[in-house]
């Protein structure tokens, strides 16, 4: 027969062997109803030495914020995790699982939700919303699943990027990445010179020799700021924004010719219809069988 617990956990997904669900319940807190689910997290071997010889020592109570399907009633997987002493090593220790990181309050699970909203086009706000989080929880998710190699300030990679993205209140963030893995090196609140310049001066003199290229937009202080920063760098000007400022150029031009013609011509419509064939390759238009228009 099902239990409350298999039953509970089936709802929630939660396969974990060691937590325990045993009540539920609604909780009014400060004016919003809460779900409430109880658990209890077992530690059933010790991690250093895998005795089950094991003394209990109370729970650490921690309240999980859990994914949720209507924002208006967030749920919460209040966690009582054992805590033990083991018999044999003499060691503390305290039950863990996957559901939720040591000392964290947000479900794992609500971190990869948060990430994969994080790839929409959306704003921290609304991601806030939804998930029953603070603007500054998502930014910190989003932090997290950066780089941690980088808190090392002794090296940098060879090929940086420098981009800008829209983020909490439309602000513009600056974002560095590695021009070839495209993994994050750091995120920055704002997009300013000084606080890039701040953020970059953190590493070494030795750190800074080694980056080779830096990719970026046509932003006009990039350049001025890699030069700075990194004396053995070549700057490269991003193919797409190089691409997409020519096309943009050329078709201003062809318009403006197109404009010096009458609009029933035949010069205006070969300059309307086709414009698609003025920007092809070469290597793409069809050279063996010619029409005449
Ligand atoms: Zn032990």
């Amino acid at each position: 027969m099902s239990s409350l617990n298999d039953y509970i956990k089936f709802a929630l997904d939660i396969e974990d062997q060691n937590i325990i669900f045993s009540d539920y319940s609604n909780e009014n807190i400060s004016g919003k109803i809460y779900k409430i689910y109880l658990a209890e997290l077992i530690r059933s071997a010790c991690p250093f030495c895998r005795s089950t010889n094991l003394k209990h020592n109370g729970h650490y109570v921690s309240n999980v914020r859990f994914i949720t399907a209507d924002a208006s009633k967030p749920v919460t997987i209040r966690l009582r995790k054992q805590r033990v002493l083991c018999n044999d090593c003499l060691k503390r220790s305290m039950a863990q699982s996957n559901l939720v990181n040591k000392y964290c309050h947000i479900s794992n699970v609500s971190k990869l939700k948060v990430r994969s909203a994080l790839t929409e086009d959306r704003s921290m706000t609304s991601i806030a919303r939804e998930h029953n989080l603070s603007v500054n929880t998502v930014q910190r998710v989003l932090t997290s699943y950066s780089a941690k190699f980088y808190d090392d300030f002794d090296r940098l990679p060879e090929h940086l990027a420098f981009d800008e993205f829209k983020g909490v209140g439309k602000k513009l963030h600056f974002i560095c990445l590695v021009g070839d893995t495209h993994k994050v090196v750091q995120i920055l609140r704002t997009r300013f010179k000084p606080d890039i310049l701040r953020y970059f001066y953190k590493f070494t003199p030795k750190a800074r020799s080694m980056v080779r290229t830096v990719t970026m937009d046509l932003n006009c202080y990039y350049p001025l700021i890699a030069r700075e920063l990194f004396p053995n760098a070549q700057i490269v000007i991003d193919r797409f924004h190089m691409v997409q400022m020519l096309t943009r150029s050329f078709n201003i031009f062809r318009v403006q010719i197109m404009k010096q013609f009458n609009k029933r011509s035949r010069e205006y419509k070969l300059l309307k219809s086709p414009w698609k064939l003025y920007l092809m390759k070469y290597g793409k238009l069809n050279k063996t069988t010619p029409y005449y228009d």
